[in-house]
């Protein structure tokens, strides 16, 4: 079976939505203490079945596991060939990547071993490090080796926790210990009320429609929210109904006042950009189809972009544009817009209303992929695959590698390489391409960054 028979049609359906980044679980320990046996009892079947594939072990070092609802990712850091020479360096080596990119260390003794003078190197590094450490004592296969677990007390980090990864003893207990070493759960970000409409903005230079494209959408419905009690801006909101659904459009009184101010107000304009950006989820901006793209056009898809907010294009004017615009209006998009090539286009007349009707679904797309998260499973397999079929050039006699990633957050979706060397920044934007051919994204900035070892 190929990896795309594995990946499937169906991806799309299984990548989560608006799920919260889940944190890290690293396991740590000597070769042979049980490490990739814990977790593969921490899974469970399915991904243990995987992990007999051969030559698909090494790379997939990390997991999505749930434990009484929780989600976390684990990662098996014994998956890892460094490149320290000897025993004890590696695992040094192990140890520290493990500090650095988990929320908490999950550190595995062979309690019918005992401590050796690795294990203390180990905690030397977890425990400078400050993170939460569970230490699990292997290996206790029954009642009678409960006292090597004792022993481990020595190490000074807390409650040996005895465990037989083999048999399953006492694994929940572990994991209980786990859960409560994990960070609180962040309270997802609902940028207003938890559940209530999204939220909105609808941004463009003067002169572009806006206002034209409010009343448009608003007909007759004029739900004005003010939530921004007992201040003297006016940043009022409207609750619109489209598609079905409400929507709040954030803002607006900026939008339908501006009729009263100077037209060439610039500066008000840039700010109330800005402050709509800030209170939105996803933007609307809004271009003139019938003038070519200008400047400010570009830096307001820019401040999108930098805001990390959903975005939308909406060509307006629609009616204007005959046979040579249109064929010049492409090539300009293609030309200048191009940092958006991602985001869903909608050609629109807020005159006639031509396809405003288009602008729901368009948003909802921008939506639904600025909040997805890519199992870490998944994108694992997808980097190996990546990094073993275009390979970083080699500089200076060295190759930097994409050891791991991980999804680090959602709205939009933000993603960390562990990496063994700087990245270029063409390979960079190679990897946020493949990224995007590979998982979508349509309508959401996504960010790439890295974290080195050197
Ligand atoms: P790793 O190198 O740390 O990943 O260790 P493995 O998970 O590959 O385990 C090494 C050996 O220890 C294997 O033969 C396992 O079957 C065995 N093992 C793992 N956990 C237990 C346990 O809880 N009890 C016993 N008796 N053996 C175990
Ligand atoms: P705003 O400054 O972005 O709010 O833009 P307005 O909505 O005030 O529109 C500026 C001008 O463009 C007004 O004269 C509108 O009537 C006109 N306008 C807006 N949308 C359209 C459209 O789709 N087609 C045409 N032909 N004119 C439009």
């Amino acid at each position: 079976m190929t990896h795309a028979d594995m990946i499937g049609d169906d991806l799309r359906d299984d990548l989560e939505r608006d799920a919260a980044p889940s944190p890290v679980v690293a396991v740590v320990g000597r070769p042979n203490v049980g490490k990739s046996t814990l977790v593969n009892r921490i899974l469970g079947r399915r991904e243990a079945v995987v992990e007999d594939v051969p030559g698909v072990t090494r790379d997939r070092v990390a997991y999505d596991a749930e434990w009484r609802g929780r989600r976390f990712t684990v990662v098996d850091t014994g998956g890892w060939l460094p490149d320290a020479v000897g025993l004890a360096a590696a695992i040094a080596e192990q140890a520290r990547l493990a500090v650095e990119l988990a929320e908490v260390v999950l550190f595995v003794v062979d309690a019918t071993v005992g401590a050796t003078d690795v294990d203390e190197a180990v905690v030397e590094i977890l425990r400078r490090s400050g993170k939460p450490i569970v230490l699990a004592a292997n290996k206790v296969d029954d009642i009678g080796a409960e006292s090597d677990a004792t022993a481990l007390w020595s190490l000074g980090i807390g409650e040996p926790m005895a465990v037989s990864a083999l048999h399953g003893r006492a694994s929940g207990d572990l994991l209980d210990a786990v859960l409560s070493a994990l960070p609180e759960p962040a309270p997802p970000e609902t940028f207003g009320e938890a559940g209530g409409p999204r939220r909105v903005a609808l941004i463009g230079r003067p002169n572009v429609g806006k206002s034209s494209l409010l009343n448009k959408l608003a007909g007759e419905q004029r739900a004005v929210v003010d939530d921004v009690a007992g201040t003297t801006r006016d940043p009022v909101d409207e609750l619109i109904d489209l598609g079905g659904k409400t929507w709040r459009f954030v803002d607006t009184a900026g939008i339908r006042r501006r009729h009263r101010e100077n037209q060439g107000a610039d500066f008000y304009a840039t700010l109330r950009t800005q402050s709509a950006l800030d209170r939105s989820e996803v933007a609307v901006v809004l271009v003139d189809a019938s003038e070519s793209l200008a400047e400010q056009d570009l830096r307001i898809v820019s401040t999108v972009i930098e805001s990390g907010r959903a975005l939308v294009l909406a060509f307006n004017k629609w009616d204007l544009l005959d046979e040579e615009r249109r064929f010049y209006l492409d090539r300009e998009i293609d030309r200048q817009l191009h940092n958006a090539r991602w985001a869903p286009r909608v050609n629109i007349s807020a005159r006639t209303g031509r396809h405003v009707e288009k602008l729901v679904p368009a948003i909802e797309t921008a939506l639904e992929n600025w909040g997805s998260r890519v199992p870490t499973a998944r994108l694992n397999t997808f980097f190996s695959e990546l990094v073993s079929a275009h390979p970083h050039p080699v500089r200076g006699g060295k190759q930097p590698r994409v050891l791991f990633a991980t999804q680090a957050g959602v709205r939009p979706p933000k993603f960390v390489l562990f990496t063994s060397g700087f990245l270029e920044p063409g390979y960079r934007r190679f990897i946020e391409r493949r990224l995007r051919e590979e998982f979508g994204f349509e309508g959401t900035p996504i960010e790439v960054s890295m974290k080195i070892r050197e």
